[in-house]
């Protein structure tokens, strides 16, 4: 599954983190049995097969439906619990005798039911008629309204299962563990189109209706079911033997064209890869407008439309992200679908190996996107959440379903688990890794796994046992710095040391942790890769000669930090234009690491990033203007800003002038795509040049929209948007109300957040709660508010306070996570931290206060650099000035 989009994660979090308590490690995991696996439901009778039939009431917001389960009880009962919601039962049966009684609470989500008589072991079936709810927000079966070309609005139903929500379109056994078959059946206005997993087998009409009955789907678990009715209509292909469709509201099917070509290509490159041909005679990729995220719904995967439609506003980015995500929920299919974990504790294998595949994925197909340099930000973003003190193992315990929300930690559970299998898989070689897979996948189709099938599977292929060696990384919190001293005989060779520690950016860890640590070593320029597993403090390995530069974390393949000793960072920093990419964006990112945890100088970094001159290492370069501009937050209203600002403008600008404002039709995307990052950063940092011609080229947009390609677009209106007038603000502001889709509306409505001026924030933050915004466009309102939080704590906090519900409710289970662990984080600067924490803790559940820990050590951590950054560079910025004064020629008296 994928929550929400990165951006809206990313504007909550402007910058990071500090916190306390440990969560609780997993227990060492055991290999898959159905009855060891935790959760509430007992295990004495499991489902084999449902037929379930709906009658949706769509103006009443209700439904009807029907019920007949194949149970297997595996010893004699005379109880049957199961889970429902919002759901009341009625002429209960077993094998066709009424039961002695039925029983639901609500509080609990369970149903028991109660029989005249214990039913002994053997197949029974269990029929019911019941009546439901439809959800207006993106769990269980839930309606959609959506605003359409020409005015007016229409509707859709589609469902959103995971984690806990199948049990509100129907009352089941809903945990992952509890694998069956499924048949549906739906009545809808016979005009709609409806969907599920599985092809229709049957659609009878009958006046105004229709009734569908879809195929039986394979043994699977009950979070994976869609279905999906309305004015949809699709283009389609079929290769590899599956039927692929691309669905979308009537009139947009042609905007899947895009995606209709990469669904085909992942498909037939994840058969190959996973030696496990796709299952199923179909995969549908469905478009529901406002959904937010994307679901791995087998052989029916739904996105929200701007994660799988293309128009002609999208932009590179926009067509990135399709692809990966796509790439990311088709790797679930096999990983999730055909094999899923066996409880919540084990997510991340889930997904953090469809975020991992799906990077593989997107780099291989798309060599200049360089889009391990686009991993490598979520990677830092990961090693920024877990560098807390408050941090939590990869597998963490659920000890009950309804918490298994709090599980999905993006940076943990999806990004630092993508990394540790990216290293993993360096470590033991391609093809030893996707052999292990392989044997996985094999071992455990249409079942279900633990961490541990996966370790083992990894270890008989290798002859290792990756289980000890893994379970360094996904049980413990957090993660090590890597220490390197040199030493050189007389002939230059070098040999070095290692320690580690576990890297904080802020306070001590309580409990001395240590990693197996598969490093990837590179000695020189040009060197090879060398693989090399680091047990013990003071293990020493050669390394090459002592004048070529080094990297103990080759290819920033690696989920750690390192340091180097003085001599070692000097040969680096002289070599620093020759390293490879990935080595010189490592060693940026560990410097800026390592100055922010305040065990380097800033000047070691600045040194580093002075060092660039005009290269085009777009990754470096992103990360260098992210570091210069979270030190200019900090300066902001500091009597030091205006010199900091020049001195930032210095560093990028030799390289933004090599580029200049126009794309060369022989550039790569990254190159674009640094273009674009450093004219925003000199438009934020007062470059009046840059700013005059950013406002030419909007003032050319407003009456020609071809002038700007849309790539283009965000940046101009970024730059445009900061120094915005009255009059410009309305300008977009019309260009928000104009736009028809998902893409142009985010576009526009984000760029009003921009603008410095108080009183124009102030109507963007109206704007943000009011109806003004489309049904589809409701999530954009919390995105709007962070977008204020940059320049206006204060008003972007009383929005949020005020108006929390409504910016909230479009993400129902993710809601709390957001504001745990994401509104302190956007907020350290504007409010007082015991007001911020009482307001965050008063807005959770109780259970999640290691969450609330874990924010609030990031709003700590922010205010406390802040103190250390500023009097820091505002020094360091004294020291150039009298450097440079001291190399003028003396005047004599
Ligand atoms: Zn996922």
């Amino acid at each position: 599954m994928r929550r929400l989009k990165t951006r809206v994660l990313m504007a909550a979090a402007i910058a990071l983190p500090l916190a306390p308590l440990l969560a609780v490690a997993a227990p060492a995991a055991a290999p898959f049995a159905f009855d060891a696996t935790p959760g509430r439901l007992p295990k004495t009778v499991v489902p084999v097969s449902y037929s379930v039939g709906i009658v949706p009431d769509i103006d009443a917001l209700t439904f009807s439906g029907t019920e007949s389960v194949r149970l297997q009880f595996r010893s004699a009962t005379d109880t049957l619990v199961l889970n429902s919601l919002n759901e009341i039962l009625h002429d209960v049966r077993l094998d066709g005798r009424p039961v002695k009684s039925v029983t639901t609470d609500d509080s609990q989500q369970l149903t028991t039911i109660t029989l005249a008589a214990a039913a002994p072991a053997a197949l029974h079936t269990l029929t019911f008629a019941y009546t439901g709810k439809i959800e207006q927000q993106p769990h269980g079966l839930f309606a959609q309204s959506y605003s359409v070309a020409g005015g007016g609005s229409e509707l859709l139903l589609s469902t959103q299962m995971e984690d806990t929500d199948a049990r509100r379109m129907f009352p089941c056994w809903d945990e992952p563990a509890f694998r069956a078959r499924f048949q549906l059946t739906a009545t809808v206005p016979a005009g709609w189109t409806a969907l599920s997993n599985m092809p229709v087998a049957t659609r009878v009409v009958h006046g105004a209706l229709a009734t569908v009955t879809f195929q039986r789907t394979p043994n699977m678990p009950s979070y994976l079911i869609e279905f999906s009715a309305g004015d949809l209509a699709q283009i389609g292909a079929a290769s590899s033997g599956v039927r692929f469709g691309i669905w979308a509201v009537r009139g947009r099917e042609q905007e899947g064209r895009v995606a209709l070509a990469n669904a085909q290509q992942i498909l037939a490159d994840y058969n190959d890869y996973f030696g496990y041909r796709y299952p199923l005679p179909k995969l549908d990729s469905i478009a529901i407008p406002g959904s937010g995220g994307a679901m791995e719904n087998w052989g029916a995967i739904t996105y929200n439309e701007n994660l799988l439609l293309l128009t002609p506003g999208s932009t590179t980015g926009d067509r990135q992200e399709v692809y990966s995500v796509q790439a990311h929920e088709m790797a679930h299919q096999w990983s999730g679908d055909l094999v899923t974990m066996g409880w919540w504790d084990d997510i991340w294998l889930n997904e953090s190996f469809a975020s991992w595949r799906a990077a593989k994925e997107t780099d291989a197909r798309n060599p200049g996107w360089k889009w391990w340099e686009r991993e490598d930000v979520t990677k830092e973003q990961a090693m920024r959440a877990d560098a807390r003190v408050s941090s939590h193992a990869i597998q963490q315990h659920v000890s009950d379903e309804l918490q298994a929300d709090n599980a999905f930690d993006p940076e943990i559970t999806y990004d630092k688990g993508e990394a540790v299998l990216r290293m993993f898989e360096a470590y033991l070689g391609e093809h030893t890794f996707r052999d292990g897979i392989r044997r996985y996948l094999k071992a455990h189709a249409f079942s279900n796994a633990t961490t541990a099938d996966l370790w083992n599977a990894l270890s008989a292929v290798s002859h290792r046992n990756i289980g000890e060696i893994a379970g360094d990384w996904t049980t413990q919190p957090g993660f090590p710095l890597v220490t390197v001293s040199a030493g050189c005989d007389a002939a230059g060779a070098r040999t070095i040391a290692l320690s580690q520690r576990r890297f904080l950016l802020r306070g001590a860890d309580p409990h001395d942790a240590k990693w197996r640590i598969p490093l990837q070593l590179r000695s020189g320029v040009g060197g090879t890769r060398r693989s090399v597993l680091f047990t013990h403090d003071g293990q020493k390995l050669a390394a090459g000669r002592c004048d070529e530069p080094l990297s103990v974390n080759a290819d920033a393949i690696g989920f750690y930090r390192s340091s180097y000793d003085q001599a070692t960072f000097g040969v680096n920093l002289k070599n620093f234009s020759a390293l490879a990419d990935a080595d010189r964006i490592v060693l940026l990112d560990d410097q800026w690491a390592l100055v922010e945890s305040d065990t380097q100088p800033l000047a070691t970094y600045l040194t580093l990033a002075s060092a660039m001159a005009s290269s085009l290492d777009t990754r470096a370069w992103e990360q260098i203007a992210a570091a210069l501009a979270a030190i200019e937050y900090d300066e902001r209203g500091t009597p030091g800003h205006q010199a900091y600002a020049e001195f930032a403008r210095s560093i990028i600008q030799p390289v933004a002038d090599r580029l200049g404002w126009d794309a060369r039709p022989d550039e790569t995307p990254d190159v674009q795509l640094l273009r674009r990052t450093l004219l925003g950063d000199l438009g934020a940092w007062g470059d009046a040049g840059v700013i005059g011609e950013a406002r030419r080229r909007f003032d050319a947009f407003v009456t020609d929209r071809a002038s700007l390609r849309p790539d283009d677009r965000d940046e101009i209106l970024s730059i445009v948007m900061l120094g915005a007038d009255a009059a410009t603000f309305e300008q977009v502001h019309t260009m928000a109300k104009q736009a028809d889709d998902e893409v142009e509306l985010e576009r526009y409505y984000s760029a009003l957040t921009d603008v410095r001026d108080p009183q124009l924030a102030a109507e963007a933050a109206r704007i943000a709660v009011s109806s003004e915004l489309p049904p589809q466009a409701a999530r954009l309102r919390f995105a709007m508010v962070m977008g204020i939080a940059a320049h206006h704590q204060q008003l972007a906090w009383s929005t949020l306070s005020d108006h929390a519900d409504t910016l909230l409710s479009p993400f129902p289970g993710f809601a709390p996570l957001i504001i745990a662990q994401y509104v302190p984080v956007a907020f350290w600067d504007g409010v007082p931290l015991e007001q911020l924490e009482a307001w965050v803790r008063s807005h959770v559940p109780d259970e999640m206060s290691d969450n609330v820990d874990r924010g609030m050590e990031s709003a700590r951590f922010q205010l406390s650099e802040k103190a250390t950054l500023v009097p820091a560079v505002d020094g360091y910025l004294r020291s150039l000035s009298s450097a440079a004064q001291a190399t003028q020629p003396a005047q004599l008296p």
